[in-house]
């Protein structure tokens, strides 16, 4: 599978030239299965470009994941241009959410006053997968899904395809468990071995003493995660909106200094936009 970062910036999109190493898109990935299959994950203004991409390379067949109903993690929605195409087909696997309720947060970003065109006027087929699996295939890769520890609940996600992990856990609070979220060493279960883990490591440990219960972790705790679990690479993601290219650099430097002192042979950096990863 080939995974793109097409926004990484949590919360709110940002921008400036302090930004542009990361950049300032909220969050959007999508993986390219080894079946040619296209799985994109979350709604964040990141979708914006990836559908400008898609067009220009004549795909109009996606699967689609949301990992919850944050506005960041939807934003980008109506600007996602396939949308508008009659010949685009998206078939959403619900795997955490009730249709209705998927709807009712699409509708939300897509009514006037606040947007002119309604989610009901939209040109492509939305197809609803059914259920709510514990473990679904697309085309070759398999699908696991974890609850996060978030408020407001939510989905992580597990893609394995011929022996490859991949895992995508953003927005989850390692240090505190959330309704619905799960305690630390679940998340360790979960990401064991992996080839790749995305997580979220949007605080410094400072920061994080005052902001415990807002739904992220510290860069340490994920740190912490990806040792316990032996993942051989961590992607560090959803970056706090006021933390310049530099500061980040700063963050990956000291991560990469605690793997050394700890003699860990984990690779560490941040997700920036259009990274791209093959497993
Ligand atoms: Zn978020
Ligand atoms: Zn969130």
């Amino acid at each position: 599978m080939v995974i793109t970062c097409w926004g990484s910036r949590g919360s709110i999109p940002v921008s400036g030239i302090e930004y542009i190493k990361y950049g300032g898109d909220t969050t959007c990935i999508d993986i390219h299965t080894d079946s040619d299959d296209i799985i994109i994950v979350d709604a964040g203004t990141g979708i914006r470009r990836l559908g400008n991409h898609l067009i220009d390379q004549d795909r109009y067949r996606y699967n689609f994941l949301l990992t919850h109903g944050h506005w960041d993690h939807l934003m980008g929605f109506p600007f996602f241009k396939p949308l508008f195409l009659s010949r685009t087909e998206i078939h959403m696997h619900r795997a955490p959410f009730h249709k209705k309720f998927m709807e009712s947060m699409f509708s939300k970003v897509m009514a006037p006053p606040n947007f002119p065109v309604r989610y009901s006027d939209l040109k492509a087929k939305i197809v609803w997968e059914e259920g709510h699996p514990a473990e679904f295939q697309i085309g070759s890769a398999a699908v696991v899904p974890i609850p996060i520890s978030h408020p407001n609940t939510g989905k992580g996600y597990k893609f394995i395809e011929k022996e490859k992990t991949f895992v995508f856990l953003t927005d989850n609070e390692l240090g505190f468990v959330h309704r619905g979220g799960l305690p630390f060493q679940k998340y360790v279960d979960f990401c064991k071995g992996a080839d790749l883990l995305i997580h979220d490591g949007e605080y410094t440990a400072t920061e994080y003493r005052k902001l415990t219960e807002w739904g992220h972790s510290s860069y340490t705790d994920t740190l912490r995660l990806a040792f316990e679990a032996g993942v051989k690479r961590l992607g560090l993601f959803h970056l706090n909106q006021e933390r310049t290219d530099d500061q980040m650099d700063a963050i990956v430097d000291h991560c990469r200094q605690i793997i050394a002192e700890q003699g860990q042979s984990l690779e560490c950096f941040a997700v920036g936009r259009d990274m791209t990863f093959s497993l």
